[in-house]
């Protein structure tokens, strides 16, 4: 049996990447007083990158981690409530809808915008877990830099796998790709690319067995999932590029999702199958998952959200 609501808000945003900070800045320029609660991770997926190249207006580049310091500022300046604090559970059988904060307080709110992104997914292993930012890592692009010149590995044959490979192999010595089955998933063209790559060494039907070191990552162990032979690879850095999930499992069974968990919006628009319940960024789109698309459908979010509340007039 759900506590008792504790605070009544106009508009909630749960998360806070490019998404809900954006919503945040829109929402609070039209004096909807959004309360954001950031999640587990304030600024999301960027603050663990480094440069930022391709966000436009920056023409110098920017580093992910102070980006997001800039949304969080601006959406703070413009009056927004930013607070610390996950959301845990929802209740959305009625409005106002309801959402649990840490397990301990709840909110009601006759709007709510959700862009709680997504993560990367990772293999499983407790070596993995244990080396952790040891040379394990799941972001290229964040983490290449500190292995240049030497041998790394990485796992996945998705485009994501095949974009990292690439660039891994202008900084490493050799990248060992490690491809579960006989054929890779990405695209033909990055798949060309790796395949036509000098230093990357593609290892069809291999499964990663266990990535070994002590306090830092020395080699992997890896196996032929056909011929069940087992190699060890000396390597500096394990790269996990295996795809990602929508954190969207608090949302399960009261909105409408794909297969793997992304929610679904209806084309063109923010809106959910809950009439007043929205969802922008990352958790809503496999496909482009850029800090700038995320940050357009944070402020179609708002729109969406505003216009809600002003047909329902609650505006
Ligand atoms: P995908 O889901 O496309 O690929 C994941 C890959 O990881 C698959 O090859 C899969 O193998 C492999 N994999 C999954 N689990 C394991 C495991 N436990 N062990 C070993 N391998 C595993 O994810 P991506 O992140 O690559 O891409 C997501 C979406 O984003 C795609 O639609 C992609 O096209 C798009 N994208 C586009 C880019 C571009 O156009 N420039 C760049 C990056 C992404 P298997 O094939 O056997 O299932």
């Amino acid at each position: 049996m759900a506590s008792e609501a504790t605070e009544k808000v106009h508009v909630l945003i749960i998360g806070s990447g490019p998404a809900g900070y954006t919503a945040a800045i829109y929402a609070a320029r039209a004096n909807m007083k959004p309360v954001l609660y950031q999640g587990i991770q304030p600024g999301g997926q960027l603050t663990i990158t480094t440069e930022v190249e391709n966000y436009p207006g920056y023409p110098e580049g920017i580093q992910g981690p102070e980006m997001m310091v800039h949304f969080e500022k601006q959406a703070a300046r413009m009056g927004a409530d930013i607070r610390y604090g996950l959301a845990t559970k929802v209740d959305f059988n009625k409005q106002p809808y309801r959402v649990e904060i840490d397990e301990e307080k709840w909110i009601e709110a006759d709007a709510v915008i959700i862009s709680t992104g997504a993560s990367a997914k990772w293999l499983g292993l407790e070596s993995e877990q244990r080396l952790n930012g040891f040379g394990v890592s799941a972001c290229a692009v964040c983490d290449g830099f500190f292995f240049k010149g030497k041998d790394v590995a990485i796992v996945g044959a998705g485009d994501t796998a095949a974009e990292e490979a690439l660039y891994l192999s202008k900084l490493c010595t050799t990248v060992h790709m490690f491809i579960r089955r006989d054929q890779m998933r990405a695209s033909k063209v990055m798949q060309d690319r790796v395949l036509n790559a000098p230093n990357i060494k593609v290892y069809w039907n291999t499964d990663t067995d266990e990535i070994l070191g002590e306090k830092k990552v020395e080699a992997v162990r890896v196996k032929n999932n056909q011929t069940n032979e087992t190699q060890e690879i000396p390597i500096s850095g394990f790269f996990v590029a295996i795809g990602h999930q929508p954190n969207s499992d608090i949302f399960k069974g009261w909105i409408d999702m794909d297969e793997t968990g992304y929610i679904k919006t209806i084309p063109g628009t923010t809106k959910t199958n809950l009439e007043g319940v929205f969802a922008a960024g990352d958790v809503q789109d496999k496909n482009y998952r850029q800090a700038v698309t995320a940050a357009g459908s944070g402020c179609m979010a708002a729109l969406d959200a505003e216009r809600y509340l002003t047909s329902k007039g609650l505006a």
